[in-house]
């Protein structure tokens, strides 16, 4: 490495959202900088300057971005990363870590939309993206942090659990799970708390430890030698030849394909994206160490937890099992993630009233990538390249479609997946700034409050 330009570690919020919230007055003692980068060295840039030329130019250095270049650079071709902020500054260096099958439409649904066959294909690539993630550590050995330790799913009344009994009773063949019913009764095995009735086990999910599997892909990446280098904006991409023309912060740069990997964090850049994708801020806090008993007293598996409510809440024991990470939606606007941190707690000790008087050492906030038909998107559009929309489960699908994407780019038929293809869809008036969030939380809040 020509280690020059140091980068230094993940704060920023990056939205011009973020930007505009006022900085507290009072000094806070609360980080927020994600726990998972205590003590972690974060990835440094390749070089200074970049090149005048390159075959590929990623925008965006998380696990999509990172994923993709692995594959351009091992296919031969000069490839260069360019983020805004640091190295995995968005969402995959902020994230929860938690490794669903990641699939968000049930195969009905996506049956009456795309016919059962590519229903079927579609709901296989989220069981071929946890695979993947897997491989990643199992296989090629690399620190991703990846514990199999399943995740469980809380049910938030009596009528979701009969709901996950049924979902977990009716599987399409060739689809199933490994699924175990957990009943109230027998809770506490899970959790030590009574605020769900019952919930499931998916056997097969995990967590990995975020910053780590950032790493991994990073340094895979510039081992197969593609240059990353951070804090240097994409400000214009415009056609050159049969190739691009790049404006970056650190100069112009003419390369020959271009792969747009900026999810959540899809500015004006291209507005045509812009228009298909809706950020919405998650936040998380971490308690201060707890000791690893105490965590193992609230979670006795080590599992991954979310529950059946719309607004969805995740968490788990860090990484190092010390501690408790708790993620969700607390504010109907964006906001400071510090802002965020009397809500969350509520929320958590809603769960686990034992943690009362649990300090919050960490609070932060990441832009997740929704879409409006709730599938990823990838392919390629005037012959810009793009990836992106995981719809919160990007810690399997990003590094998996990263790598299927950047197949693609070098026309190695492995490539191809069951998303190919597909419309990816916007609504009139919609131009990145999701204006139906807050009235949708406040009706999700509700429905959730009235248990339906
Ligand atoms: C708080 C939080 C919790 C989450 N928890 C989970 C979880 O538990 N499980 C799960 O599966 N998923 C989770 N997610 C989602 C997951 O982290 C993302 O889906 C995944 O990291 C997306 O990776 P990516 O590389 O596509 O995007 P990102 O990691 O967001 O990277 C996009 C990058 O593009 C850069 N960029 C944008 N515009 C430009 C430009 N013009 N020039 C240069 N760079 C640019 C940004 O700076 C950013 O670094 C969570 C997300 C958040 C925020």
């Amino acid at each position: 490495m020509s280690g020059s330009a140091k980068l230094t570690r993940i704060a920023s919020n990056m939205t011009p959202a973020a930007a505009a919230v006022p900085r507290l007055a009072e000094p806070n003692p609360i980080a927020t900088t994600p726990l998972w980068w205590d003590g972690v060295a974060p990835a440094a840039a390749t070089r200074s300057v970049p090149p005048q030329r390159v075959d590929v130019l990623i925008v965006g250095a998380g696990y999509t971005g990172l994923s993709a270049a692995r594959e351009t650079a091992a296919a031969g071709r000069s490839t260069l990363v360019l983020d805004a902020a640091d190295v995995g500054g968005g969402c995959s260096g902020r994230n929860g870590g938690q490794a669903a099958y990641s699939i968000k439409p049930s195969f009905e649904t996506l049956r009456r939309r795309h016919g059962a066959d590519q229903a079927f294909r579609i709901r296989k690539e989220g069981a071929a993206a946890l695979a993947y993630l897997r491989s990643l550590s199992e296989s090629e050995g690399l620190a991703t942090g990846w514990r199999p330790v399943g995740v469980f799913v809380g049910a938030h009344t009596r009528r979701h659990y009969a709901e996950l009994a049924r979902e977990a009773g009716e599987q399409t063949a060739g689809l199933e799970q490994r699924i175990t019913l957990v009943p109230k009764a027998s809770q506490h095995a899970e959790i030590a708390s009574d605020f769900y009735h019952g919930g499931s086990v998916y056997e097969d999910e995990g967590s990995v430890d975020p910053a780590c599997l950032l790493t991994a892909l990073y340094r895979r990446a510039t081992e197969q030698g593609a240059e990353v280098i951070g804090r240097c904006a994409v400000q214009a991409i415009g056609r050159a030849g049969d190739g691009f023309e790049v404006q970056s912060a650190l100069g112009t740069v003419q390369a020959r394909q271009v792969l747009l990997a900026t999810n959540g964090y899809s500015g004006k850049l291209s507005p045509w994206h812009q228009r298909r994708m809706i950020p919405i801020g998650s936040y998380q806090i971490a308690t201060e160490p707890l000791g690893a008993e105490r965590v193992r007293a609230l979670i006795p598996r080590g599992r991954a937890i979310s529950d059946t409510r719309r607004v969805v809440v995740y968490y788990r024991p860090s990484a190092d099992g010390e501690r408790i990470v708790f993620g969700g939606r607390s504010a109907l606007y964006e906001t400071d993630a510090r802002a965020c941190v009397p809500r969350l707690r509520a929320m958590l000790t809603q769960i686990f009233p034992q943690l009362r008087t649990v300090a919050i050492t960490h609070a932060w906030v990441g832009w997740v990538g929704f879409t409006f038909d709730k599938l990823p998107h990838l392919g390629s559009r005037d012959d810009l390249f793009y990836c992106m929309g995981y719809c919160g489960q990007g810690v399997p699908l990003a590094p998996y479609f990263g790598m299927r994407i950047g197949q693609q780019m070098v026309g190695d038929p492995r490539g191809r997946t069951a998303l190919d293809g597909l419309p990816f869809p916007s609504r009139p008036f919609y131009h990145g700034m999701p204006w139906f969030l807050a009235p949708t939380i406040l009706a999700y809040r509700w429905f959730d409050k009235l248990g339906i």
